[in-house]
């Protein structure tokens, strides 16, 4: 199977791989390696390690990270924290996650901009779409934080709306797992991982990859969600160049 088409318009295209510009999509837990909470440094530098060897074959790189790992909104609400609120705590739990994640790339001497959907101008950009563009162009890994800015939504919703106006070519949806099965793999044998599937099967069977505004959003905009495993080392360098197992969502 071939990935997705490569866009002629930019220059020096990236070797080993045909994409120019993508999204990775990581949750806050993925932060966390076997801790139960917060963020455990060294998993926070190999993602920085894995994202640098892609940054290294000129891709550029937009990142989304969520909060999980520090807060979420229908947590604090089931506790009886009004929900706007909590989902307020769960945006700026995903800031102190890009600003980690900003420390490990630039440790590895990877510029990067993290730019929130919430002014907080002492500490990141604001997010101006011409900036964020323009940063892309000059080889900064874009790290999006603070979600989409409103409540109701999730970040995977804030991967998908960025990973538009960014104009990249897919989401890399990076997880515990090496793709989309048909049931938890964790608990069933027998689950089977789909290579591809579509947007509407994701919609309708309850595949659970992302949530259904942001499968939406993508599939209304065709953009691909590739799932893989980011506990693979390598794993995010070898799915751009078509190696390894992975599942393709639409595209
Ligand atoms: N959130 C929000 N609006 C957004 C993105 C996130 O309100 O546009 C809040 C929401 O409370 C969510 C929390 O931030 O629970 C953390 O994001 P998410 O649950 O997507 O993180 P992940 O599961 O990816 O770690």
């Amino acid at each position: 199977m071939t990935l997705a088409p490569a866009q002629p318009t930019r220059e020096q295209p990236a070797r080993e791989t045909t994409y120019r510009r993508v999204m990775l999509k990581i949750s806050g837990e993925a932060l966390m390696g076997n801790e139960g909470y917060g963020l455990h440094p060294p998993t926070v530098q190999r993602i920085a390690e894995e994202v640098k060897s892609v940054h290294d074959l000129g891709v550029e790189i937009c990142m989304v990270i969520g909060g999980g790992n520090i807060f979420r909104g229908l947590q604090g609400s089931a506790q009886g924290m009004e929900r706007t609120t909590a989902d307020y705590m769960g945006m700026l739990a995903t800031v102190m996650n890009a600003l980690a994640m900003q420390s490990a790339l630039e440790g590895l001497g990877v510029f990067t901009r993290v730019i929130s959907a919430i002014p907080m101008d002492q500490v990141c950009e604001p997010y101006i779409r011409r900036r964020a563009v323009r940063h892309l162009e000059k080889k900064r890994v874009c790290i999006f934080a603070a979600g989409t800015g409103n409540p109701y939504f999730t970040t995977d919703t804030a991967a998908t709306l960025r990973a538009n106006e960014m104009k990249c070519e897919a989401i890399f949806k990076g997880t515990k797992v090496d793709g989309v099965y048909d049931k938890d793999p964790a608990k069933f044998d027998d689950a089977t991982r789909y290579d591809t599937v579509s947007y509407d099967d994701v919609l309708a069977k309850r595949l659970g990859v992302m949530d259904a505004s942001a499968i939406a959003l993508a599939r209304d905009n065709n953009l691909p969600i590739i799932v893989f495993s980011l506990d693979e080392p390598g794993g995010f360098r070898g799915i751009l160049a078509g190696e390894g197992t992975y599942t393709k969502v639409g595209g």
